[in-house]
């Protein structure tokens, strides 16, 4: 049994990764100061009494007593919704967040596992991206806090590798989804799921024939998990190769709920990337991983959830 720190926990991807570090017998601590989590999220990790939660700032200095064997850094605003609301809280946690849980680490001597983005690409000239792709991101853009603060965390992770020779994973996550995401998240199939089953219009923005890659949660756990587990300490691209226009997803979730909604056509937001999709060749060789859950599946295992929530 391992002893690991989750920042992050109360969020979407942070609740299932700790479920999944309790399931296989770990000590998890979660972290979370809950700007965007929901303590709800962690219900079934309550049920261990290996779990614990501290309500605590990540940017803040982070003391913890006794061994870790590892550091997951996930906390960060996620939505493009929450980090155009708070651009400054975004900065400080890929910054300031990454520096305090990296000092942490090399403290306990834990490895140490950063969750960065498919943003650090920017809006890519190249498609798909393998990792060697060195990304289009305007550094004074709408959405230059969260991708300059990834591409900044990730920096930190490489210094702390190079001078402190720190253990590190650098797992660079596509668009996920699934159950606990919030309904007022903002991101797309949130978005698109409340829309279909309340009976509203899908808002698709710009002409809806822009891409991405969606990953199911389950697909992203088992990713983030085995990258953890391996040695590779340079980034890894996780997530699902199967590039979709938003036009699709919407066909996609009009069927998966059964829905009469119609689309109506809104202003894309500025510099919201044309395509995104990633190459996983890296992923498959190196970590013997690749996803297992197509959209249509993932959608289908959601849809329970957002009924519940709507
Ligand atoms: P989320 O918003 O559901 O979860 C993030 C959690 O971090 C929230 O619970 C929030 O309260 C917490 N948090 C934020 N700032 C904090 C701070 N200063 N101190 C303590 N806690 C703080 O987002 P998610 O989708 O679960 O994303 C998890 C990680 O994965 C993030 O680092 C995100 O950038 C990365 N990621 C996610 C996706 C995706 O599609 N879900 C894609 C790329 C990268
Ligand atoms: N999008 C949309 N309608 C919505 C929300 C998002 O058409 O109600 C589009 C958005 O413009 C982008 C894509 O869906 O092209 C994915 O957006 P999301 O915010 O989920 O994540 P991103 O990949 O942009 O970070």
């Amino acid at each position: 049994m391992s002893r690991i720190l989750v920042t992050g926990a109360a969020g979407f991807l942070g609740s299932f990764v700790c479920d999944r570090l309790l399931e296989e017998g770990h000590e998890v601590i979660g972290m979370d100061n809950r700007v965007s989590g929901q303590t709800e999220n962690l219900d079934e990790a309550f049920y261990h009494d290996r779990f614990s939660l501290y309500e605590h700032d990540v940017t803040e200095f982070i003391h913890i007593s006794g061994e870790l064997d590892a550091v997951l850094h996930l906390a960060s605003l996620a939505s493009p919704v929450y980090y155009r609301d708070y651009p400054i809280k975004t900065l400080k946690v890929g910054a300031l967040g990454t520096h305090k849980t990296l000092g942490l680490a090399k403290e306990k001597d834990a490895t140490y596992l950063f969750t960065s983005t498919s943003e650090v690409y920017g809006d890519p000239e190249v498609n798909p991206q393998p990792e060697s792709y060195r990304g289009n991101v305007d550094p004074y853009g709408p959405r230059s806090c969260y991708d300059e603060s990834k591409r900044y965390g990730e920096a930190l992770v490489r210094g702390y590798r190079d001078k402190h020779d720190l253990d590190v994973r650098v797992a660079r996550i596509f668009n996920t989804y699934g159950p606990r995401m919030r309904l007022d998240d903002g991101r797309v199939i949130p978005n698109f799921m409340k829309q279909a089953l309340t009976g509203r219009d899908l808002t698709v923005y710009g002409d809806g024939d822009q891409t991405r890659s969606f990953c199911y949660v389950s697909d992203m756990v088992d990713g983030l998990v085995a990258l953890l587990e391996s040695d590779v300490e340079e980034p890894v691209n996780i997530g699902n190769p199967d590039e979709r226009t938003i036009n699709e997803l919407a066909e996609v979730v009009l069927e998966v709920t059964g829905s009469d909604s119609g689309i109506t056509y809104e202003a894309l937001p500025p510099q919201d990337p044309q395509v995104r999709r990633p190459d996983i060749s890296k992923a498959r060789s190196e970590l013997g991983w690749e996803p297992q859950v197509s959209l249509r599946e993932g959608l289908e295992r959601s849809v329970e959830f957002f009924e519940a929530e709507v």
